[in-house]
């Protein structure tokens, strides 16, 4: 329904918080009338999710050096090093979302990724001198990489459903790195990695 007054509403709507006024969540409060209670609730879970994928990214962010150090391969090395340097400017992105709603970058723990990287550090423990090592590591790049495609898909259309369209370009922008990503590792898989793991 009425699309059309979802497209001019701007963050500064998002960004006013009452002070003094107790709110049910913690985040953020929506005191803009042009929200319906459903919009306010999705705006509520929007703001939570990107806590998440803040507190994922700089997980992520800390693990990837250690997987470049751990991969045989060079091509893995580099890929893993060169997404690195992306996550940084991610975590940028993310740190402007949170600006534009007039807040410091917060983040609530992503257990699903500490559970991801918990693994990636057992496949190095245990694969660390097995010609299967990168296929492994390779693998669990991937898992965290499929884990963001779902996150940045999801944040995205809740910030176009809630008119925020600065958000939404910038986590677009995340998306198709961690695409591109994806699609790189898939090339390193097949043929070369898993061959030399098999
Ligand atoms: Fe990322
Ligand atoms: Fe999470
Ligand atoms: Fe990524």
């Amino acid at each position: 329904m009425a699309s059309s007054h979802v497209v001019h509403r701007t963050m500064s709507a998002f960004a006013m918080e009452p002070k003094g006024t107790m709110t049910k969540s913690p985040g953020i409060s929506f005191p803009n009338e042009d929200l319906t209670m459903a919009e306010r609730k999705l705006a509520d879970l929007f703001y939570d999710t990107l806590k998440d994928i803040y507190c994922a990214e700089r997980q992520i962010l800390k693990s990837l050096p250690k997987m470049a150090k751990a991969a045989h391969s060079e091509d893995l090395k580099t890929a893993f090093l060169a997404h690195s340097d992306e996550t940084e400017g991610q975590i940028e992105r993310l740190q402007q979302i949170f600006e534009i709603f007039g807040k410091r970058a917060q983040a609530k723990t992503c257990e699903a990724i500490r559970g991801i990287l918990e693994e990636d550090e057992e496949i190095i423990e245990n694969y660390k001198d097995s010609a299967a090592l990168d296929a492994g590591l390779l693998a669990a790049g991937q898992a965290v990489e499929h884990y963001e495609i779902s996150r940045y898909g999801t944040l995205k259309t809740w910030a176009t459903r809630l008119g925020l369209k600065d958000a939404a370009t910038l986590l677009d922008q995340n998306l198709k790195e961690e695409k591109k990503t994806d699609v790189l590792l898939s090339k390193l898989a097949e043929p070369s990695i898993n061959a030399e793991a098999a």
